[in-house]
């Protein structure tokens, strides 16, 4: 599985390019605002001639979504989303707004519901979906045990963890999402973020103050 990165919108939110031998490629938090970016993504698709199958994210901040009605209109590709956060999705236009980002369309109507789902595909390449809620009630990070490769979207950070006072955030929730749910998959996986550089579950189980303070006990969560 091959990795491309772009920081894209005023929030610098990360979206990731994931595509394998056979060419097909799919968009993870397509954050693409503008001309400038729809077409710094573009050409890297078409440069490569890989085939874009599918818009997957992690969670519905407009952040992470800005990009999907482009790839919707241009390559046809399904949108998938945690139904759980369709209340994120249908707000995306007052959601930028409030970072004085205006957003001409909505965001798509969800194609794939990731809530009833273990694993996504495309190519020869199959990524699980673990349930994260925290962040937002439908988060969900993204793991290619193959490749130890892992898409925490803004469930966690380098040595750092998603917000949890936005509409639909909990800190205890995402606690446990991230204590029980990423840490013991191993450390030596990368996680590839939302926002900021890449890290590996071991650097964050050391260096992480929240993970750390959690796994010793420190803070009741
Ligand atoms: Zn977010």
């Amino acid at each position: 599985m091959k990795i491309a990165k772009f920081v894209f919108n005023p929030i610098m939110e990360n979206t990731y390019l994931l595509w394998d031998d056979t060419k097909e490629c799919i968009i993870i938090d397509a954050g693409n605002c503008n001309d400038y970016e729809n077409t710094q993504l573009a050409s890297y698709i078409d440069k490569n001639e890989l085939k874009p199958v599918m818009a997957v994210n992690t969670h519905g901040h407009f952040d992470h979504l800005l990009g999907v009605a482009f790839l919707k209109e241009r390559y046809g590709v399904k949108f998938a989303l945690s139904a759980k956060d369709e209340y994120n999705r249908a707000a995306v236009k007052s959601g930028a707004s409030l970072f004085c980002i205006t957003v001409a369309q909505d965001a798509p109507q969800i194609d794939i519901d990731l809530d009833t789902l273990d694993c996504i595909t495309f190519g020869n390449t199959t990524l699980n979906i673990i349930k994260t809620p925290g962040h937002t009630p439908g988060g969900i990070v993204l793991y290619e045990p193959k490749s130890g490769q892992m898409f925490t979207g803004d469930t966690l950070f380098q040595e750092s963890i998603g917000r949890t006072d936005l509409p639909g955030g909990d800190y205890s929730t995402l606690m446990h999402s991230i204590i029980d749910n990423i840490i013991p998959l191993g450390d030596q996986i990368i996680i590839h973020p939302g926002h900021g550089d890449k890290s590996t579950i071991g650097h964050e189980s050391l260096y992480n103050s929240f993970v750390v303070e959690a796994i010793n006990g420190e803070v009741n969560y």
